[in-house]
């Protein structure tokens, strides 16, 4: 449940909701063409408010504006003080912070014109959903292939494949869809990455597989370790997706979710299973700043 915040941070200044508007011409309304992040600022133990990941996110975003041919015109400093002086201007409350890089008016035409990058940073008030099981539905849709559309770059167009996966698997009843690569191998769901568990053993597809590197699939992975739990990262086939005894997805938004079944076909243990159960306690601690890995993971935000 997310309620928007009073302010939108929009090229430099902090304008009101209501002001924050872009013309109908604007470029990436178009043609799709823009970056962005999903970022979340936890409570933690000590009852402060500290943005995880804030400068991997960054780094992402600048990742994925390169592919896009944008030069952002704010250094990852700028952008992580504008971040934690949004979520501070907000109140106290857990938040999600949207950083969007797009092109605002420019020529009219697929010859972009990429002088006109805007940035714009978006929060809402976070509101925990009560944990629960999701069920998988397999897309008819496969995921875009590395050389036409990159899952690597978090870009708005690239949401055409996810949308048009998770709305066919929603309208069947499901809770996401699992998309398979061109080769027929697992790659993520709509809005996550996908990990599976069999015999004890930590499985996710690795990145050139074509997914988004997710920054909570790379927690996931480091605590795992961690925790001596063994990984691999390797192509895994569908079938391994409906033998395996525990599923579960990441993401930002979402955290860690237990996947009960997919097409209808369970999961060998009931979920959540005990490797899920185990990463969700570690990985909610991290982000609350207990046992978390590396102190530079927290970005405190100081809320006046
Ligand atoms: N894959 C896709 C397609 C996503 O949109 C997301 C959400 N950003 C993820 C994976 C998970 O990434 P992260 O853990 O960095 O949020």
């Amino acid at each position: 449940v997310l309620t928007p915040a009073e302010y939108i941070w929009m090229d430099g200044r902090l304008v009101a909701w209501q002001d924050a508007q872009v013309h109908v011409l604007t470029q990436s309304l178009h043609y799709g063409w823009a970056v962005y992040e999903g970022i979340r600022a936890h409570e933690t133990a000590d009852g402060t408010l500290a943005v995880f990941r804030l400068r991997d996110h960054l780094a992402r975003l600048t990742r994925s504006a390169r592919v896009y041919r944008m030069d952002i015109p704010y250094t990852e400093d700028e952008l992580a003080a504008a971040t934690t002086d949004l979520i501070a201007a907000g109140g106290h409350g857990p938040r999600y912070v949207r950083p969007l890089v797009y092109l605002g008016y420019g020529s009219m035409g697929v010859a972009l014109d990429l002088s006109a990058v805007r940035v714009a940073l978006a929060s809402w008030e976070w509101e925990e959903q009560a944990a629960r099981n999701w069920r998988l539905m397999t897309s008819s849709w496969r995921r875009t292939h590395q050389d036409t559309i990159p899952p690597l770059a978090k870009a708005t167009g690239a949401y055409l494949n996810s949308s048009l996966a998770k709305l066919a698997a929603v309208r069947a009843g499901y809770d996401d869809a699992l998309l398979l690569t061109d080769a027929g191998h697992l790659s993520e769901s709509s809005a996550a990455n996908v990990f599976l568990v069999r015999s004890g053993v930590l499985h996710t597809p690795p990145v050139h597989e074509g997914i988004l590197p997710g920054i909570t699939r790379a927690t996931v992975l480091e605590l795992a370790r961690a925790a001596g739990i063994p990984v691999q990262e390797r192509p895994l086939s569908h079938a391994e997706a409906y033998t395996c005894d525990e599923l579960f997805l990441t993401g930002t938004a979402i955290g860690i979710v237990p996947v009960e079944s997919l097409d209808d076909r369970p999961t060998a243990l009931p979920a959540p299973g005990p490797v899920t159960t185990a990463l969700r306690e570690a990985y909610r601690d991290a982000v609350a700043g207990k046992n978390t890995p590396s102190a530079d993971w927290l970005t405190s935000v100081r809320v006046p």
